[in-house]
């Protein structure tokens, strides 16, 4: 507790979802897990696409003093404001009442006033970005600034980059909130009352999880929390594609677990295979596997993509948050059940999509069934075609011989411990005990992605290395655990 308790505009956000998480916020920050290597690579790209934002503004001034020296930060401001000639100023700083806001872009007029601009790395306007900017808006009232016009700037997903030259203009989208935020103006100034309140109590509010703990962001706090629940077995959150009213039903019952729905309640019938799995406390085969998998022609191949989506287009005909392929693993399984493994991860700088396609071509061969686990692979092969067109044909074949076998576990089999989730995360060390993915650096897709952008950015000649090597383990254990998993659904 502080006798002068302040906020900021993340807190005023934090504390618009929850009292709680602004205490914590305030008072208790280390009770958050620290940022992962995925949202460190969200916090560069906000970086990235803030820069490029205020490039579009020649003149501009960005206030030097950081959030170290906040003092410094306000008397700069005050100070390029009043000296009137720069045309924009990145992140000055103003405070009104307790509140720290520091702007993206703040513009002047050529009619006089000011125009408030958040950026955003998104590529849509959020309802989640109003209180945003409303509450910077009140600050900058407060502090007496005419500010005429507000907006969010995105970036524009109907860009596409010609390979030369970033055309700042068109890759962003500027969206006016200003009548939004002014209708604001009177509940941020409640809100802010309640807030500073609250923060100079003795102690933290008495808030219990819910809902709002994940509306409109997860909250950082949740496993603290939530670290003494004690959570269902089997919670009815397992049952898949569950309708909201349908889980409306349940929870007005008081009915958490699934061993504990009754049986003439309405349920689909995989989720009432999924009831009879958990009350069984045993797996169960309810589809013709054997039928499944007699459509896989031999030799049987295993693919997998790992793919990265940079904010800013960085290859030729891309979009913001096109998906790029740079790195694939196959395993081929030959008659007499010898395996072979082949992968291609691309280590430079230039467009991936190219060498993939011909390292891809040639990995596959043109026989034989390619085993994915989802409509992923599809998809990538169809954005290679579109941009390798030379290849596009042998690419068309190489999609014709997919073969998904996510589907084929879904209709067919069930066992408690997957929880709910087809994911072969879930699946692989219930189907085929032993293997998963626990001893990896790397677990999963979305660390690949933010692993490998930033290995891209390292000049570490070693630290690139291994995150390359530890990729390469990643997506050669995701084809491999395909191989085990399709061996094992020929045992059941
Ligand atoms: S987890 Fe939920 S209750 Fe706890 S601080 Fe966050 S939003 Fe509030």
């Amino acid at each position: 507790m502080s006798p002068n308790p302040s906020l900021s505009k993340s807190r005023y956000l934090s504390g618009d979802q929850c009292h709680l998480r602004l205490w914590y916020d305030s008072y208790e920050r280390d009770l958050a897990p620290p940022p992962d290597a995925s949202l460190q690579t969200v916090f560069d790209t906000g970086h990235e696409v803030g820069r490029l934002a205020c490039e579009r503004h020649p003149g501009g001034h960005n206030i030097a003093h950081d959030h170290r020296h906040i003092r410094g930060a306000l008397e700069e401001t005050r100070q390029v404001i009043e000296a009137g000639t720069a045309p924009a100023l990145f992140e000055p700083a103003f405070r009104h009442q307790g509140v720290l806001v520091r702007v993206d872009i703040l513009e002047r007029l050529s009619g006089g006033g000011w125009r408030l601009g958040e950026v955003k790395s998104t590529t849509r306007l959020k309802d989640v970005n109003i209180p945003d900017v409303a509450v910077q808006l009140w600050v900058l009232r407060g502090v007496g600034l005419d500010v005429r016009e507000a907006e969010v700037v995105t970036l524009n997903r109907d860009y596409v980059y010609d390979g030369i030259r970033l055309d700042l203009d068109a890759l962003f989208k500027r969206h006016p909130v200003m009548d939004e935020v002014e209708a604001l103006q009177e509940i941020v100034s409640f809100r802010v009352g309640e807030m500073l309140a609250m923060l100079a109590q003795p102690a933290a509010p008495d808030i219990s999880p819910g809902d709002h703990c994940f509306t409109p962001y997860d909250c950082p706090y949740y496993g603290h929390c939530t670290r003494d629940f004690v959570w269902p077995d089997h919670g009815i959150g397992e049952l898949p594609s569950l309708h909201p009213n349908r889980r409306a039903q349940l929870e007005e019952a008081r009915i958490e677990e699934i061993r504990d729905i009754p049986a003439e309640f309405s349920l689909t019938s995989l989720q009432r295979i999924v009831c009879r799995a958990v009350r069984g406390k045993r797996a169960i085969v309810h589809g013709d596997i054997s039928a499944a998998l007699a459509r896989l022609t031999p030799p049987v191949h295993y693919l997998d993509f790992e793919t990265f989506a940079p904010a800013i287009p960085r290859f030729a005909g891309t979009s913001p948050y096109d998906s790029v392929p740079f790195l694939f693993s196959v395993h081929t399984e030959h008659a007499g059940a010898s395996l072979e493994h082949t992968d291609y991860l691309h280590e430079q700088d230039d467009d991936p999509r190219p060498h993939i396609a011909d390292r891809l071509i040639d990995a596959v061969g043109t026989k034989g069934s390619i085993c994915t686990y989802s409509h992923y692979e599809r998809t990538v092969l169809s954005g290679l075609a579109a941009t390798v067109p030379e290849r596009a044909d042998e690419l068309a074949a190489v999609s014709a011989r997919l073969f998904d076998l996510l589907p084929v576990v879904r209709n067919t089999v069930y066992h408690p411990e997957f929880h709910g989730s087809f994911s072969i995360k879930n699946v692989l060390p219930v189907l085929v005990p032993g293997m998963d993915y626990d001893d990896l650096d790397i677990p999963d897709g979305r660390t690949a992605s933010a692993q490998y952008m930033q290995a891209l950015g390292s000049t570490e000649q070693q630290e690139r290395q291994q995150t390359f090597d530890d990729l390469r383990t990643y997506c050669e254990r995701d084809t491999l655990a395909m191989v085990r998993l399709r061996q094992a659904l020929d045992a059941l």
